[in-house]
């Protein structure tokens, strides 16, 4: 059942916390649904969860048009910019903005409807061949001019680390990006409130909560095997 995979996810995420010497109430966990028909988000909703997360705009709008108003939507994956009018203004927070470029738009359609929209970079914190998202090494910069952007907040930073086998191979790079998010924070940025780090998954949100994670996006250890992936 839904309900008892969040219960035992949500366990495993204050026992992270505990073990790292954490207040689990620091960690938000984002139930993933994408690819997922709306029978289950609506049995993880009458469970409590409220935070969903999806990786396709012309998934998500759909979802959002069937499901509570009271869901805080987080977009995850990667977002095109002639999409961003049609989530601009509804999202909880784009975890996706891979290009300064991305968030000049996301400003612009922000502005156009008197609204703010929080933000994360993604960052390939790992470098893969295969992986959008920012260097590391170009983060900083990249805030920098972002932040003279008052359409969007910057809220922290993302990442999706390898697939691997072990988890504790992530570990590493969980850590790096927590060193990134700390000299972000120590910015003061304008346009900014750096309070989330987003990462850690089905296979290694543990290790990410030990490393600092303030955010979990976890689909398959909620929802089961995905019957497609998408990209
Ligand atoms: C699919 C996806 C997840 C969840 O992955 P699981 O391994 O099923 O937990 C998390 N983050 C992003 C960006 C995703 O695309």
């Amino acid at each position: 059942m839904i309900k008892d995979n969040i219960a035992a996810v949500r366990e495993r995420i204050d026992a992270a916390a505990k073990r790292a010497g954490r207040d689990p109430e620091e960690i938000k966990l984002i139930a993933v649904s994408k690819t997922m028909p709306v029978e289950m988000l609506k049995e993880a909703y009458e469970a409590g969860q409220r935070d969903f997360g999806e990786n396709r705009v012309q998934e998500l709008v759909p979802k959002m048009e069937e499901l509570p108003a009271d869901i805080r939507w987080h977009l995850i994956g990667q977002l095109q910019k002639n999409k961003v009018k049609y989530i601009s203004g509804r999202t909880e927070l784009i975890h996706s903005v891979d290009s300064i470029g991305l968030a000049q738009f996301i400003d612009k359609e922000a502005k156009k409807r008197g609204v703010v929209s929080d933000i994360l970079f993604e960052v390939n914190i790992a470098g893969e061949e295969s992986k959008s998202g920012f260097k590391p090494e170009d983060v900083l910069d990249a805030a920098e001019q972002i932040s003279a952007l008052d359409g969007v907040r910057i809220r922290g930073l993302m990442t999706v680390a390898p697939l691997v086998e072990n988890a504790e191979d992530n570990r590493i790079y969980f850590r790096n990006l927590k060193h990134l998010y700390i000299d972000m924070q120590n910015k003061n940025m304008d346009n900014s409130m750096v309070d989330t780090l987003s990462m850690g998954m089905s296979g290694d949100f543990e290790v990410a909560v030990e490393e600092g994670a303030t955010m979990v996006r976890v689909g398959t250890a909620i929802f089961g095997k995905r019957s497609y992936e998408i990209t």
